[in-house]
């Protein structure tokens, strides 16, 4: 019996994870898998419950999963609280806990999609790429400067700093993601000004030849931001540092054409944590229209790299596709002709396919 933790959060959160555990069920009825569903809070709803975003027993409960499925967190009701009880702290909080070192971001456009692209559909349809980010070194943890005078000049900075065991956890995660994918790896880095990014670069490739069916290639992360753009197609997974993830994951997301698509996961040594990129988007909380596919497909990862069932990720994966080509849509991709459906009706129609 598989442990998953689920955490509703805020606004749409509980709507979508609603969702998501309707076809999560269906899919695990079919390719026999128990799973075992329990709740727990985080993010407003904590805050409101415990004064706190993250209270313990969550942190805890999480730790002893096998997995984590969270909706989304924060709100105006918490806008003016202290910076420390903010709700998005919770995600941190949860990402430090469970050491959660690597960021999963698949962006894939079915062609029943490409039209939502801003970029032509016939330069996005059938584009399949799998970002991995480093989540918890680099610059944004590295030591800081804050602004002050020195020698008569407001000055600050922030280091960028990696070590090889951080690289390396980062490149045998994505090298091991490509074995189930294309075989193909985009090391990102700007090794020709960085020296971080010369360690990325020699670490990457040490790293490479013990995957001798996987193709690593190189590529500046200016170069990688055109690409992204201009062929996207070129990729499968791409494997770079925090900064530079950050950046080129929210480039990518844009690609896809909807927020409400795109799932992700966090994975280090332990639980892994699995959530829509998106917001609890307070303002259609509560109305049933939120798409939940982003959280779906954030479920069929969940099974894909935390409960070792790529079968019924795919089995999900290929349900989803197939009502987006029979023209069901949810209130933000809605266009004439197709057919509406709330959160709930998605879920089933999605549930019904598997
Ligand atoms: P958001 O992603 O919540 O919403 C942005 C826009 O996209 C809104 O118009 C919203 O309605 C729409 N949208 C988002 N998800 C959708 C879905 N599944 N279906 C249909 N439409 C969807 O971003 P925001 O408005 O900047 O933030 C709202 C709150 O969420 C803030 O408190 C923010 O801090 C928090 N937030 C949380 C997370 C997280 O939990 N990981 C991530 C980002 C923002």
């Amino acid at each position: 019996m598989k442990q998953i933790v689920v955490i509703p959060g805020d606004g749409i959160g509980r709507e979508i994870t609603d969702a998501a555990i309707l076809v999560l069920k269906k899919a695990a009825a079919k390719h026999n898998i128990e799973l075992a569903f329990s709740e727990y809070d985080a993010g407003g709803a904590a805050i409101d419950k415990f004064g706190e975003p993250l209270p313990q027993a969550t942190i805890d409960a999480a730790k002893a999963a096998d997995a984590v499925l969270l909706g989304a967190v924060g709100g105006p009701k918490w806008d003016s609280v202290a910076p420390h009880l903010r709700p998005e702290r919770a995600i941190l909080g949860l990402r430090k806990a469970l050491g959660l070192f690597a960021n999963l971001r698949p962006i894939s456009v079915p062609a029943s999609l490409a039209e939502y692209s801003p970029l032509k559909p016939e330069l996005v349809s059938g584009a399949d790429i799998l970002i991995v980010r480093e989540l918890t070194g680099g610059i944004y943890f590295g030591e800081k400067f804050e602004a002050q005078e020195v020698d008569g000049v407001m000055t600050a900075w922030d280091k960028e700093y990696y070590t090889r065991p951080e690289i390396e956890r980062i490149v045998e995660l994505a090298c091991q993601a490509a074995q189930k994918r294309k075989g193909k790896v985009t090391s990102v880095d700007k090794s020709n000004v960085l020296a971080s990014s010369r360690l990325w670069r020699k670490t990457a490739h040490e790293v490479a030849e013990k995957y001798p069916d996987v193709e690593l290639g190189d590529m500046y992360v200016d170069n990688a931001a055109m690409q992204l753009a201009s062929n996207p197609k070129g990729f499968d997974v791409l494997v770079t540092s925090n900064l530079f993830g950050d950046i080129l994951s929210d480039e990518a997301a844009v690609i896809g054409g909807s927020i409400g698509m795109m799932p992700s996961a966090s994975m280090g040594k332990g639980t892994g944590l699995y959530e829509p990129i998106h917001g609890s988007a307070p303002d259609i909380a509560g109305m049933g229209i939120a798409n939940p596919v982003g959280t779906i497909l954030s479920a069929a990862m969940m099974l894909r790299y935390s409960l070792d069932e790529n079968e019924a990720a795919e089995t999900i994966e290929q349900a989803v596709e197939a009502v987006l080509a029979d023209g069901y849509r949810t209130a933000d991709l809605y266009r004439e002709g197709m057919k509406k459906a709330s959160t709930m009706e998605m879920a089933e129609a999605i549930a019904a396919k598997i």
